[in-house]
């Protein structure tokens, strides 16, 4: 395709993208008014698949055994494909102050736009429904159980999900526009000790206090803070802490978030934290049972090739990118996980200025608000061009893999 045809191609993408915004902000509002939290977002999903059907793309549910996962495709078999990343899961009480009826409308709204011309370019779109970014289940399951911390995409690609995708585009709602979230890679980890009761008062030395050692736990990882590199977090609650002020408490556990901008340096963390849960058990003489999540989270690889083309959208759409604050930490994102075999984008849309908080009721509002609207069809068209110009330059596809290796062996 000369460059002349890609102009064109675009042009007619955005003239469809523009007929059809009526539509992708409607379905936006709709999972807007109707917050699912993780693994249940069973309203949502039947809203993207259903409308992704009637556009005539092939719908795969229950991937990797989640519920509430999907994969939609279209086009030909044997073609590169793109991988849209749709989310769709809200927060508790505060619904989608996390603005994702946006991510999962864009990816709808470029699907769409480009759907048309698929069989012209030669290339194949799937959109990949991931549940349970949050990691906030539905209740019963609650915080303290480890393995509720199961994230939609970190089960997908332990289960090969994104095998048969080339590359992975996901936008995220944002108080600004800019190309690269940086994610720090996570591990969650359950330290429970296990002490043993007697009287508080009438007979303290034949106790064992298992309360003490969580607090001496966190005692020592204050302490280790001053010793570790800035990038690292660790952040931790108190699930269990006793039953009685006059019972020695004979259980007491903490659940804690290791945090690092890679996972190689995130070992070394979780092995200097498990000491000080050791040296707080020896302290005591309370039991410790040191338990690790199989759900952790990977630190994002940005891909910059496709980062250049995405930018280069935004602005030939009139969209000003920034660059994230020094201090601008985003957390931890599963999308850090398929960053990890495919390569990925995660660029920030701006909703709202950059007095709004990101997990705020305001943010829910300014998701569907006039300003959340344009961010969600220009979102649904830089998406749309990002696409056609890969499937314009294939060899793109081999030079992305080629530097996501090189990422992967540094
Ligand atoms: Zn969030
Ligand atoms: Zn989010």
């Amino acid at each position: 395709m000369t460059r002349q045809d890609l102009s064109k191609t675009k042009t007619l993408v955005s003239r469809k993208i523009d007929s059809i915004a009526p539509w992708i902000k409607e379905i936006s509002h709709i999972i807007s008014r109707n917050p699912e939290i993780g693994l249940v977002e069973h309203k949502a999903v039947a809203l993207l698949t259903s409308e992704l059907e009637k556009n005539g793309f092939n719908v795969e549910r229950g991937v990797a055994g989640l519920s509430t996962a999907f994969k939609a495709s279209k086009g030909k078999a044997g073609e590169p494909a793109v991988g849209l990343i749709a989310e769709y899961d809200a927060l508790p009480e505060i619904g989608h102050a996390c603005g994702h009826n946006i991510i999962a409308a864009s990816a709808l709204g470029a699907a769409v736009g480009v759907s048309d011309l698929l069989e012209e370019v030669g290339g194949r779109i799937v959109v990949v429904g991931t549940p349970n970014e949050e990691g906030t289940v539905a209740s019963g399951r609650g915080l303290t159980d480890l393995e509720s911390q199961i994230r939609g995409k970190v089960k997908m690609v332990a289960e090969g999900a994104f095998n048969d995708i080339d590359a992975v585009i996901e936008i995220h709602p944002y108080t600004k526009t800019t190309l690269d979230a940086s994610f720090l890679a996570l591990r969650p980890v359950k330290i429970a000790f296990r002490g043993r009761p007697a009287h508080a008062a009438a007979a303290p030395e034949k106790g064992i206090n298992a309360l003490d050692a969580v607090i001496l736990t966190f005692d020592g990882i204050n302490a280790l803070r001053q010793h570790l590199r800035s990038d690292a977090r660790i952040h931790g609650i108190v699930t269990e802490g006793g039953e009685a002020p006059n019972i020695i408490p004979e259980r007491a556990s903490a659940l804690f978030y290791l945090r690092a901008a890679d996972k190689y340096y995130l070992d070394e963390v979780l092995i200097k934290v498990k000491r000080c849960a050791e040296g707080a058990a020896l302290a005591t003489g309370a039991s410790l049972s040191f338990q690790e999540s199989s759900y952790a989270l990977s630190n994002m690889l940005s891909n910059s090739i496709l980062s250049k083309i995405f930018k280069e959208n935004l602005s030939c759409l009139g969209e000003r990118v920034e660059e994230l604050d020094q201090h601008e930490h985003l957390g931890s994102s599963d999308i850090g996980n398929v960053s990890q075999v495919v390569p990925t984008i995660h660029p920030l849309i701006r909703v709202g200025s950059n007095d709004l908080a990101i997990h705020s009721r305001e943010f829910a509002e300014a998701s569907v608000s006039e300003s959340g609207d344009r961010a969600l069809i220009l979102a649904s068209k830089a998406i749309a061009f990002t696409c056609l110009d890969l499937f314009a330059q294939k060899e793109l596809f081999t030079e992305m893999r080629m530097e996501l290796r090189r990422a992967i062996q540094n």
